[in-house]
Order: C-alpha cells, then sequence, then structure tokens
C-alpha cells in the first residue's frame, strides 16, 4: 500500500467504493465521476504506478478481469461497445497514480470518439525508422 494513494485506500477499505467485482490481487468499482453509466475501473489490489511496473502475472490477471467485466457492464446499461484503455503515465493523463484500466461504455448517439481521436495527425515516418523501432521493440520484447 502507498501512503496518499486514492486506490490503495479503496482496497483498504478506507474509502468506499461501488464494487463490481473483487478477487485476491484484483478489484473493480464503478468510477466516481463516470464518462458513461456504467464506467469501470479495474485495478491491481498492491501499488504498482504503470501497466509495465505489475508483474507479469498480475497484468494478465488484470486483464482477465477486464475481460470478464466488458460483458456484464455492457449489458448492465445496454451499450452498442465500449472503449477499455489504461491511461498510462502522466503524459497520457493518468491522474490517480496506480495502474487502473477504464471500460467505458459506448452508445451509438454518445457523441465519444475513438483512441485514435486523441492524437492529430500522426507523425511522418519513413521505412528506416519504423523498421529500427520495430527492431527495437522485438529485442527488448525478447528479455
Ligand atoms: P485517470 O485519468 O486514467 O487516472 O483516471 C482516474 C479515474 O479515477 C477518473 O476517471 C476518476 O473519475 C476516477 N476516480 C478518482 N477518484 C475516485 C474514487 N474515489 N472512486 C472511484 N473513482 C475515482
Ligand atoms: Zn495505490
Amino acid at each position: 500500500m502507498s501512503d496518499d494513494c486514492i486506490f490503495c485506500s479503496i482496497v483498504a477499505g478506507e474509502i468506499p467504493s461501488r464494487t463490481v467485482y473483487e478477487d485476491d490481487d484484483v478489484l473493480a468499482f464503478l468510477d466516481a465521476n463516470p464518462l458513461a453509466p456504467g464506467h469501470t475501473l479495474v485495478i491491481p489490489k498492491d501499488h504498482h504506478e504503470h501497466v509495465q511496473d505489475m508483474p507479469n502475472d498480475l497484468a494478465g490477471d488484470v486483464f482477465a478481469v477486464m475481460h470478464r467485466l466488458v460483458e456484464p457492464i455492457e449489458s448492465a446499461v445496454d451499450a452498442d461497445g465500449s472503449t477499455v484503455a489504461f491511461n498510462n503515465g502522466e503524459v497520457a493523463g493518468q491522474e490517480v497514480p496506480h495502474t487502473h484500466g477504464h471500460v467505458v461504455p459506448r452508445f451509438d448517439d454518445d457523441g465519444g470518439r475513438p483512441i485514435h481521436s486523441i492524437f492529430g495527425s500522426g507523425p511522418d515516418l519513413d521505412d528506416d525508422e519504423l523498421d529500427d523501432i520495430a527492431a527495437s521493440i522485438a529485442d527488448d520484447a525478447e528479455d
């Protein structure tokens, strides 16, 4: 548990939440300021700031709970789909420094936009740059 972490306080039961799923390692609860009805957050119970800080198994457990909840969440609010995403790091809009996945129900007429709309036009990368980036990622991912 990290001091002054609002999500650790929720895990500890010091702050109430509308819990929708809980097991030994993962907790899911309704977002207090929902972007849509049913907006749910899924967190590891242990404090990890970023997605990549979680051990592999825990990351799998968190995603498994998101996977398990998407259908019940969409059903509960009769959604047409959902945006499933992590804001990973302050620069990406992460406000609570305890990693959390969002499941935000989407509706045909909600006026919301796809994740791609976060960005304007993307960078212009030539083939060599793309090859270098792909090779670097592939090398690191093997470790
Ligand atoms: P992010 O910008 O990805 O860090 O998202 C943080 C989310 O946490 C926001 O959608 C907030 O509405 C939500 N949030 C903050 N405090 C609470 C709380 N006490 N209970 C439930 N959700 C919260
Ligand atoms: Zn925390």
